[in-house]
C-alpha cells in the first residue's frame, strides 16, 4: 500500500473508505481507539486521520472563592497516537497539524518528529480560535493561516529549514492535505473569497482537500464544480458525519457553519429515542455515500467522533 495519501488516490480508481479519530481525553487509555479501529479495519481504510487539539484555558474555583486560570490540553498525544496506529496496523496515518498554539520553530520540530517516525502525511490546518479568544490569534512567531503552514512544510520538503545557517540539509517528503468548506468557512466574507484562499493553499503545494462535514450532497457537487472553475484541480475528499443525537440539529450548524436539510431535520425530530435517531443518521449517510460513490468521490472521510458502530453500519452497506 503506498504511504502517501495522494499516491493512494491516484492509484485507486474506486471510492475508498477512511475515517478520523480523536486522541483520547487525558486520563483515558489508547485501547478505546484501537477498539474503534478494530471495528472498522475490515473496510480497508488506506489511511487514518488523527485530529489535533490545542490547549484550552479553564478557570478553576479556589477554596478562597477566587478563580484560578489554568491552561490544559485535554486531548494530547496526536503524534504518538499516529505512530502507534501506523505501526500496530501497518496503515498510513494522517496526523493533523494546526497553527494555533505553535511557533514556527515548534512546528518544525513536530514535523521532524513525524518525519523520523516514518509518517509522510499531514493535514495542515489553522485551528479554531482558542475558546478564550474571539478571533484566531497566532502564537508569537507562529503561522497565522493554514497556507503559511503549507508553505513551511513545502520548504522542509525542499530541505529549507528555519535556520538559514543549516547546510546540506535533509529534505522531508510530506504529502499535505488541507480543509475546504462547501458551505463556506464561518469567518470568510463570502464563498468566492473563501475559494480564493483555498486556491492559495493548493497553489502553495497542498495535494488534496478534505471537506467540512455536510448533509446535502448538492453542496459538495457545487463546491467541486466551483473549485474546478477556479482552477483547483486536486482531489476533493468529502467529509461525512452521521447524525447521532437530536442535539446535533442545533449543535452542528452552530459549530460547523452548515445547514441540515429539512427532510433530515424532520426525520430526526420525529424520533422517539436515541436508537431511532442513530438509525435515521445511518440511513441518511448511506444514501449520501452511495451518491458520492456514483459521483466518483476519491475517498469518503468519516468523522467518527470516537463512535464506530454507526460508521461500521454505513461502511457495511456501501463499501
Ligand atoms: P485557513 O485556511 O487558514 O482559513 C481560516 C479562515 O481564514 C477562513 O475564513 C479563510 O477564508 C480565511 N483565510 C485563509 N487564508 C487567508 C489569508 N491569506 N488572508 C485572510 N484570510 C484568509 N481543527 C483543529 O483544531 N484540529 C483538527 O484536527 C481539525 N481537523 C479538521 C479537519 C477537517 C477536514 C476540517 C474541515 C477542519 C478541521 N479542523 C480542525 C477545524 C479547522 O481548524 C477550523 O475550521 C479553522 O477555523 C480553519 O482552519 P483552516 O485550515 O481551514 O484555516
Amino acid at each position: 500500500m503506498p504511504q502517501k495519501v495522494i499516491d493512494t488516490i491516484r492509484q485507486t480508481p474506486k471510492t475508498l473508505f477512511s475515517f478520523e479519530l480523536l486522541p483520547p481525553l487525558k486520563g483515558k487509555d489508547i485501547d478505546g481507539l484501537y477498539a474503534t479501529i478494530d471495528r472498522l479495519v475490515e473496510f480497508k481504510p488506506p489511511f487514518i486521520n488523527i485530529t489535533y487539539h490545542r490547549e484550552e484555558v479553564v478557570y478553576q474555583p479556589l477554596k478562597n472563592g477566587l478563580m484560578q486560570k489554568k491552561t490544559v490540553r485535554k486531548r494530547p498525544g496526536t503524534v504518538a497516537i499516529a505512530a502507534a496506529i501506523r505501526y500496530k496496523y501497518d496503515i498510513p496515518v494522517v496526523p493533523h497539524m494546526i497553527c494555533g498554539g505553535f511557533s514556527r520553530e515548534e512546528t518544525e520540530n513536530a514535523l521532524l518528529d513525524l518525519h523520523f517516525l516514518g509518517i509522510d502525511n499531514v493535514l495542515a490546518l489553522r485551528g479554531d480560535p482558542a475558546k478564550s479568544e474571539r478571533g484566531f490569534v497566532p502564537d508569537p512567531g507562529g503561522n497565522r493561516y493554514a497556507v503559511e503552514l503549507v508553505r513551511q512544510i513545502m520548504d522542509l520538503n525542499r530541505g529549507k529549514y528555519l535556520d538559514p545557517e543549516l547546510v546540506n540539509t535533509h529534505p522531508t517528503r510530506f504529502s499535505v492535505g488541507v480543509a475546504g468548506y462547501p458551505e463556506k468557512h464561518i469567518e470568510a466574507p463570502n464563498p468566492e473569497q473563501d475559494l480564493a484562499y483555498l486556491k492559495e493553499k493548493v497553489d502553495a503545494g497542498a495535494d488534496y482537500i478534505v471537506t467540512q462535514l455536510f448533509f446535502d450532497n448538492a453542496k459538495y457537487f457545487d463546491f467541486v464544480r466551483r473549485c474546478r472553475e477556479a482552477g483547483i484541480e486536486v482531489p476533493i475528499i468529502p467529509g461525512l458525519k452521521p447524525i447521532a443525537t437530536q442535539g446535533h440539529l442545533s449543535l452542528l450548524p452552530q459549530v460547523f457553519n452548515i445547514d441540515i436539510p429539512q427532510e433530515l431535520a424532520r426525520a430526526v425530530m420525529a424520533c422517539k429515542n436515541s436508537a431511532e435517531v442513530m438509525q435515521v443518521g445511518v440511513e441518511w449517510a448511506i444514501q449520501q455515500s452511495r451518491e458520492l460513490v456514483q459521483f466518483g468521490a476519491p475517498v469518503i472521510h468519516f468523522y467518527t467522533m470516537g463512535k464506530a458502530d454507526n460508521v461500521r453500519q454505513i461502511a457495511q452497506a456501501v463499501f
